[in-house]
């Protein structure tokens, strides 16, 4: 009888160990969705939209320069056992072909997070034509890809974020739309603070290491001028050098910003030939001094006018 017993203790065991695999498994499966991203503010976003049924990695490691990233194989591989794959698109991420390569016919979400945004398109200016007056084929003609600075257009890339994360897992669908409620509503606070806060100056134009600002300006009716290009390219010519300066004096500009993607050397001087001062702001490419993308916009936002004002 004992035995009996202990052989149905066994039994019993087993079946129980193998319903608990079964349950494990069951378990991984119902577990977070994995969520490959490239640059710093779409994690931003699927993290506050997919908030605990999501794991976001970032494929690009903090500080680097998102434009010119190169992906490893290991890179690459990683992204083949996620559920979904963020990308800002318009040509910011220079190297995306490789990784839409591998993640081609793979069980993967892919989403161009800027899709159905009214784009800005990239107007040479005249040093640069000069430049590129035999290469009519530069890579980078086309549209400006920086549109995470302007509020307007992170809430349509929250949207779109949105969207696809409902449809691969639509038994939270109530869950992101909320999450993105929450998001949409703190984006339009931030931005009609400062629209009533820009209207009051008369000064708005700015200086900046890399023509990444395009976007903010049309939100608030700035502009602004630059060191480098859109893409972080083109240097300080004695030629750009004398023509900043130039409109420096005529708008009687105080500083001069300078990003992390672009050279704060040149920043410093040009600013000193005009007695400026060098103030950093965020292109929010990367995540830098520990800023999520709402801290990044306001320090921008109060910086800039603070330096118009
Ligand atoms: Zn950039």
């Amino acid at each position: 009888m004992k035995k009996n017993l202990l052989i149905l203790a066994l039994v019993m065991g087993m079946i129980f160990s193998f319903s608990g695999c079964t349950n494990k498994n069951n378990e991984d499966n119902s577990q977070k969705l994995r969520v490959g991203v490239t640059i710093s503010p779409l994690k931003d976003f699927a993290e506050a939209i997919g908030g605990d049924k999501v794991e976001v990695f970032s494929i690009i490691p903090d500080g680097s320069d998102a434009h010119s990233f190169d992906p490893k194989p290991k890179d690459l591989n990683n992204l083949i056992n996620t559920n979904m794959f963020i990308y800002n698109g318009l040509g910011m991420e220079e190297w995306i072909d490789s990784v839409l390569n591998t993640i081609e016919n793979k069980d993967v979400k892919v989403v161009e997070a800027s899709q159905g945004i009214e784009t800005i398109e990239i107007l040479e200016d005249e040093h640069n034509e000069d430049e590129h007056e035999e290469d009519d084929d530069h890579e980078h003609s086309g549209k400006d890809p920086h549109v995470w600075l302007s509020l307007e257009n992170a809430i349509k890339e929250a949207e779109n974020i949105k969207n696809a994360l409902s449809e691969i897992d639509s038994d939270n669908k109530d869950y992101y739309e909320e999450n993105y409620g929450t998001l949409k509503k703190e984006f339009i606070s931030l931005k009609s603070e400062y629209e009533t806060k820009f209207k009051e100056i008369d000064n708005k134009d700015f200086i900046t290491g890399h023509a990444a600002f395009a976007y903010l300006c049309r939100d608030f009716g700035l502009t602004q001028k630059s060191i480098a290009d859109v893409f972080g390219e083109g240097e300080l010519t004695p030629k750009n050098l004398e023509d900043l300066i130039n409109y420096c004096k005529e708008n009687n500009v105080k500083v001069v910003f300078s990003e992390s993607a672009a050279s704060a050397k040149e920043s410093e001087t040009l600013a000193k030939e005009v007695g400026a001062k060098v103030e950093k702001i965020y292109s929010l490419e990367t995540k830098e001094d520990n800023k999520s993308y709402l801290e990044g916009m306001k320090y921008n936002l109060e910086t800039i006018y603070n330096s118009l004002k």
